[in-house]
């Protein structure tokens, strides 16, 4: 079986986010990109899926510019066979990628398609469930965990309230990763080195019949309100008081 995984590349999770300063969106400029967090989960996950033998090859796709041939190679070094990056400057939102990887997986036929729950810039979530619907496909979202039964059905188990809910999918289907899934790999250096060697096939979204021009407009994006300072409080009942007068009790 193969199985196809998308990787964003978006601001690394460790940098202190600044918004423009005409408010248009957040600073890009000299900013250190990496691959969105739960796209490394699903990357690990079809590389544990071939280990064990139930995946033969795993093929990463990206959109997004040109330097997102960085977080592909990651994922090559990572131990991924191929990958496929549709390139654009355009910023393109979830509705447009999932056109254009419903178009690689008419050409690739996987069997599975791992794609992250949700970008950690855009926090859409909704790339995962508009490809299934696009697809005509089942979908496991959130799933912290996934087994392979046989070529016709996986088991996905989701982190639901108050418990782990498990179902079953019919393949091939679209499976969303949440944290839980597993602990990605570090990519070695032989392996990184390696990686600059694996096959990298360059796309366009007009290769896939995709108009990429937003349908969106973000109208302003602003920094989060700074917190207040806390109160020491000396006794039970001042405690008692000042959530009662806050509302909270
Ligand atoms: P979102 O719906 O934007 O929150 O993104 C959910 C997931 O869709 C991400 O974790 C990626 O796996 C995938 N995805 C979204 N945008 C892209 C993109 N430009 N290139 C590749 N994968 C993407």
């Amino acid at each position: 079986m193969k199985i196809v995984v998308t990787v964003k590349r978006v601001v690394d999770y460790n940098v202190k986010i600044r918004v423009k300063g005409d408010g248009t969106g957040v600073e890009l400029a000299n900013v250190k990109m990496s691959m969105n967090p739960f796209d490394e989960i699903s990357v690990e996950e079809a590389l544990r899926l071939k280990e064990t033998g139930k995946a033969d090859e795993v093929v990463v796709v990206s959109v997004g510019p040109a330097k997102a041939e960085e977080t592909i190679r990651t994922a090559l070094a990572m131990g991924a066979d191929r990958g496929i990056l549709v390139e654009t400057d355009e910023t393109v939102e979830p509705l447009a990628v999932a056109k254009i990887v419903k178009g690689v997986v008419e050409a690739e036929q996987p069997g599975l398609v791992i794609v992250g729950k949700q970008a950690i810039d855009d926090d859409s979530n909704q790339t995962g469930q508009m490809l299934a619907a696009l697809l005509g496909w089942a979908q496991g979202t959130f799933a912290s965990k996934v087994e392979i039964v046989d070529a016709s059905k996986a088991n996905i188990t989701r982190e639901v309230d108050g418990g782990l809910q498990t179902i079953e999918v019919k393949l091939p289907a679209i499976v969303t990763t949440d944290l839980r899934l597993n602990e990605p790999r570090y990519a070695s250096l032989p392996n990184i080195m390696k990686a600059k060697k694996k096959p990298l096939d360059k796309k366009s979204p007009a290769d896939y019949g995709v108009d990429v021009s937003p349908r969106l407009k973000v109208l302003k994006t602003e920094e989060p309100g700074g917190r207040k300072a806390g109160v020491k409080v000396k006794s039970v009942g001042e405690l008692v008081s000042s959530l009662k007068s806050a509302g909270v009790l």
